[in-house]
């Protein structure tokens, strides 16, 4: 994985702990307001499995919508997505609250291309932390932001793979599980054991705070 398939030259990270945080079902309601907006077109989403594609259907016949059909309303959904998305709860207040201890980062698995309508959605929140939209895998991401530094670092995402990217590339990182109660999420595939699940962002915070004081993130620091 070549590192200039993404471009982190506008992350300036500070001298402190690194939160990344995935937005789409971690930061952003992604699949409530998805369901919506299938509705709008009449559509609607069957949760038969951990997947969109094969699983919108027509309302007026039932007949499942084409894959072809089926990426274009996710585009659509993206481009539209300042009408649609809301945050989710008691996530402003505690990546505030976070901010003061820990540099924030939104590392988004959305086309580079849709970045200015979340850039203006996240902002209108009062949720002014980098972000960055890319498809690549997240792992070497993390690693190519983090890796010669001797700080705490977490990551945050609803998805199994990219926790276990992120696992794969980065030593000593609190990877956090943290997935809406929705139908849809009951089909996703487990994380591995090792990797904690929240059950909300208060949850979420506690795993953190705990882990800044834990030490155990410790990297062969010299005693000054
Ligand atoms: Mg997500």
């Amino acid at each position: 994985m070549a590192s200039e398939e993404f471009d982190i030259s506008h992350i300036h990270l500070g001298e402190r702990p690194l939160i990344v945080c995935d937005v789409d079902d971690v930061v952003l309601q992604f699949i409530g307001p998805f369901q919506l907006f299938l509705q709008s077109r009449g559509h609607t989403f069957l949760p038969r499995s951990f997947r969109l594609h094969g699983n919108i259907v027509s309302q007026a016949d039932g007949v499942e919508i084409e894959d072809h059909e089926v990426s274009r309303l996710i585009e659509e959904f993206f481009e539209a997505q300042e009408l649609w998305q809301t945050p989710l709860d008691r996530v402003v207040e505690t990546l505030d609250r976070l901010s003061e201890e820990a540099d924030i980062l939104f590392l988004t698995a959305m086309q580079p291309r849709f970045q200015d309508q979340r850039r203006r959605l996240l902002d209108r929140m009062g949720l002014l932390f980098p972000l960055l939209a890319t498809e690549q895998p997240k792992g070497p991401i993390v690693h190519a932001l983090h890796a010669s530094r001797s700080l705490p670092v977490v990551f945050i995402d609803d998805m199994a793979r990219n926790l276990h990217s992120v696992r794969e590339h980065v030593a000593d990182c609190l990877l956090i599980h943290l997935m809406p109660n929705s139908p849809v999420h009951r089909f996703a595939p487990a994380a591995a054991d090792d990797i904690t699940r929240a059950t909300d962002w208060t949850h979420a915070a506690e795993l953190i705070e705990a882990h800044f004081v834990s030490g155990t993130f410790t990297r062969a620091v010299p005693a000054a």
